[in-house]
Formats: structure tokens, sequence, C-alpha cells
């Protein structure tokens, strides 16, 4: 009987793997390269990868005694919210994945959690997990437009950029100075 209550993987899903065609003899190789939609909420609430948009898969599936092994390369790109002044940011990303996948029963399933290594459905994989704790783990909590992002005034919520080097709200018009002592003194 299995044991995983897990459903059972749609293999045309574009982030499930039939490794099929992978002998299962200890250091087989087989290149997987295709370029799938993004799914969903691939990322953080200021930074992700958009729904849809290309995400570029360069991997190697590799037979190692208890599964198979995945490694290489995933590349797409993101786009985001600057964290101090809300400008859009788009840039790409290209992460590293290496994750073993334990096959059913084999004794690395039976002595390890689900969320330590992945496991097959027989010769399916799902990269999902996989990919996205790889971007998400690259990702800034706090993502920048650039490193040196000065912000927005906190005052009149212009860019600095865009705001001489000496704007300020301190340095009040001797006038408006006087017009506030006479409020303050009417109080
Ligand atoms: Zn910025
Ligand atoms: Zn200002």
């Amino acid at each position: 009987m299995p044991k995983s209550p897990q459903s059972h993987l749609d293999p045309r899903q574009p982030l499930v793997v039939d490794t099929t065609k992978l002998p299962r003899q200890p250091g087989a190789t087989r290149a997987l390269k295709r370029v799938i939609p993004a799914p969903q909420d691939l990322g953080l609430e200021l930074i992700s990868v958009p729904e849809g948009s290309d995400v570029e898969l360069d991997l190697t599936l590799t037979s190692v005694s208890e599964g198979v092994y995945v490694s290489g390369n995933v590349r797409g790109s993101l786009t985001g919210e600057c964290g101090r002044c809300l400008n859009e940011i788009s840039e790409s990303f290209d992460v590293k994945i290496a994750e073993l996948f334990a096959y059913e029963d084999s004794t690395t399933e039976e002595t390890t959690d689900e969320d330590e290594v992945g496991r097959m459905q027989g010769d399916l994989l799902d990269l999902e997990p996989a990919l996205r704790d790889a971007v998400v783990l690259t990702l800034p909590t706090n993502p920048l437009c650039r490193p040196d992002c000065p912000g927005l005034c906190p005052e009149c919520g212009v860019h600095f950029d865009d705001l001489p080097a000496d704007h300020s709200h301190e340095d009040v018009d001797p006038r408006w100075a006087a017009l506030r002592n006479l409020t303050n003194t009417e109080e």
C-alpha cells in the first residue's frame, strides 16, 4: 500500500518531471532543459516572478542509489517595488537548485522527513517546492531599486533624487516663523 497520502502528480504539469527515461543506475544522467510558465505567487510580497513569465530550467537529473538528484540553474525575471521609493524594480534571477528526490520505499525515504528530502512518486517528481525554496531564499525581503536609493522625503513624498541636495523642511521662512509664533501665543 502506498503510505504517501499525497495526491498523485500530474505529468502534464510543467514542473512535474517524468524520469522514466533516466536509467535507475547510479551515475546515469539526463539533461532537463525546458522553459515553463512561472507558477502563481513565486516570490515575496514586494518582489516576485510574474505569474506566467518564462522560467528557464537548465538542470541535470542524476541517478543515485536512493533516488534522483536534480541539480543546475533556474533563470527568469523578477518584478517588484523598491522598499524605499516604491519605484518599479525589474531584474533577472539565476539560482542554483540541488535537491535529492528519494525513491518510494528507499531507506532514504524511510529515514528522512519529507521537508528534508524530496519524494519520488513512481517515476515522477515535483520540482515546484524546490524551485520555490531556491527562488524565495535569494530574494531580498527589502528590495531596493539600487543599493543607495535615498528614498522619499518623509515630509513632501518627493524622491530625494528629484530634490536639491539641501532640500529640507526645517528652514522655515522667517515670515512664516513669525506667524507660527503668533498662533502659538494665541493658544
Ligand atoms: Zn528606490
Ligand atoms: Zn520634502
